[in-house]
């Protein structure tokens, strides 16, 4: 039986409402400094996140609020690391989840381990996969691209390459390290990558606007 193997930011459920979940954590850690309602901080930090990006949101309140201090900067990034997050699957990642439901399902996912878990747990994700693997965990030169946990993935299943399917977002990481070992892929066009073109070496061997796409038989045709 073909292993299906997803990644989780924007694939699985969308990277913002971390983002912004974060944000509200932050706002309540602030609120009380600032003598701001948390509300009211929490919106100017999403408004100014549409506009700008991520990159100098909490250097932005504190100095609009006149209590930049790079301690403080650095207390509201481990707020927003260390929140519990509040996270919702896209819905079409819960039918595609619960139609594979017999299937040997995994996760891989980059980034920050701790934060990765939180948001596995968030996602109530691990009762759907049989291992969800935070590459981290097995040192940062194990990101993708490199192929290292796709390969634990073949051991443990006792799989070919052939016989596994990355479903990702990410044209620039996802697919280039698994593709020449024979490993199928699928991309999937939401999020910040969505409108990314890709070349050859990049590129998926498939593209999808929804989960709801991927079927037994479309993976079926895909695996040959
Ligand atoms: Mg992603």
């Amino acid at each position: 039986m073909p292993v299906l193997v997803f990644d989780l930011d924007d694939t699985l459920y969308p990277e913002l409402s971390y983002v912004h979940s974060g944000f509200r954590a932050v706002a309540e850690f602030l609120s009380p400094l600032l003598h701001q309602p948390a509300e009211t901080l929490a919106a100017g930090m999403i408004a100014e996140e549409a506009e700008q990006g991520r990159g100098q949101v909490f250097d932005n309140v504190l100095r609009r609020h006149g209590r930049w201090t790079k301690t403080l900067v650095a207390a509201c990034l481990r707020h927003y690391r260390q929140h519990r997050p509040q996270l919702a699957l896209y819905p079409d990642a819960e039918r595609c989840l619960a139609r594979f439901a017999a299937w040997p399902l995994y996760l891989v996912t980059d980034g920050h381990k701790e934060v990765q878990a939180r948001k596995v747990a968030a996602l109530a994700v691990a009762r759907h996969v049989r291992h969800a693997y935070l590459t981290n965990r097995y040192g940062r030169h194990r990101a993708k691209p490199a192929p290292h946990v796709f390969e634990l993935i073949c051991r443990r299943e006792g799989v070919p390459p052939g016989q596994v399917i990355y479903v990702g977002d990410n044209p620039r990481k996802d697919f280039v390290g698994i593709k020449p070992l024979g490993f199928k892929t699928v991309r999937i066009l939401r999020g910040n990558y969505a409108h990314l073109e890709a070349d050859a070496a990049h590129e998926a061997d498939r593209r999808i606007y929804t989960l709801d796409e991927l079927t037994a038989e479309f993976v079926a045709e895909l695996v040959g």
